[in-house]
């Protein structure tokens, strides 16, 4: 048996298509209009813009945690767990727009900012419809200041995502702690949505790659003068000259190998 996803439950209130009011549906409703700009919102699901909150499951210590390993990971400076002074983080609920299309039989989700909040790579976001609730207002959420509109020029221009291929937009408020911290006296900031404790940061103390840049040129460089031996030893005109060469060659690339090697590991440990 093939288990549907669980049932998202009905709006209780949906947003205004053009101005984003919250307009409540009186039950078994099919329109609402908005009492700020005269519009008239269907509350069918293809049409009504819903308004969720993603269940928030870690605590503060859990964000902490997912960013601690986060910061002990590949990707940052080594050592950054440790080094690095954090605060307590702050808590938000952050508006995302969610359009669910059907795209030529497939469903596609499509998450976009409602506000400035380029922090977040909407595009590693998703948001299973078990995680959502009805928005109950929150005095942490963030006001949207993106325009659904905006959004949906933006699908039928850069992603041919007409109006009819829509079957839901909603409105959704992701848990996000924000945290601050320093490294070596400069500021920085990461994200933990508290979903599914990724963590977000779209500037921090990273690996360096010049010094391993530098280190290949160098290796380039020295093996391709040992190669001149044996092309000076061919050169030579006899074949005593050219195996001379290549044994001359063989043993400078062994010798050549320990102090590449020495420098990449010692790189390797101190970045
Ligand atoms: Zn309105």
């Amino acid at each position: 048996m093939i288990e549907d996803e669980p049932a998202v439950p009905p709006p209780t209130e949906i947003l205004c298509n053009q101005c984003t009011a919250v307009l409540p549906v009186e039950q078994g409703a099919l329109t609402a209009v908005c009492e700020f700009c005269g519009a008239t919102n269907a509350v069918d699901k293809s049409q009504a813009v819903l308004h969720f909150v993603v269940r928030d499951t870690l605590r503060e210590t859990d964000a902490a945690a997912a960013l601690r390993r986060w910061m002990g990971g590949n990707e940052t400076v080594k050592n950054l767990d440790s080094k690095a002074t954090i605060k307590p983080p702050v808590f938000q609920l952050w508006p995302l727009w969610l359009v669910r299309a059907d795209v030529k039989g497939a469903e596609r989700v499509i998450i976009k900012p409602a506000a400035a909040v380029s922090v977040l790579d909407t595009t590693r976001i998703t948001i299973p419809a078990s995680d959502l609730e009805p928005y109950q207002g929150s005095a942490y959420a963030l006001e949207p200041t993106v325009p659904l509109n905006a959004v949906k020029k933006w699908l039928a221009a850069d992603q041919q995502i007409g109006e009819g291929m829509i079957k839901e937009m909603a409105l959704v408020h992701l848990p996000v702690y924000v945290f601050a911290y320093s490294f070596e006296g400069r500021p920085y900031t990461a994200v933990v949505e508290a979903a599914a404790g990724r963590v977000f940061a779209d500037i921090f103390p990273s690996k360096q790659e010049m010094p391993y840049q530098t280190v290949a040129a160098v290796g380039c460089l020295l093996y391709f003068c040992a190669a001149l031996i044996p092309a000076a030893g061919f050169l030579s005109g006899n074949l005593t000259g050219l195996g001379a060469g290549v044994i001359i060659y063989l043993i400078a690339a062994l010798v050549m190998a320990v102090p590449l090697f020495a420098v990449a590991s010692y790189i390797s440990a101190k970045i």
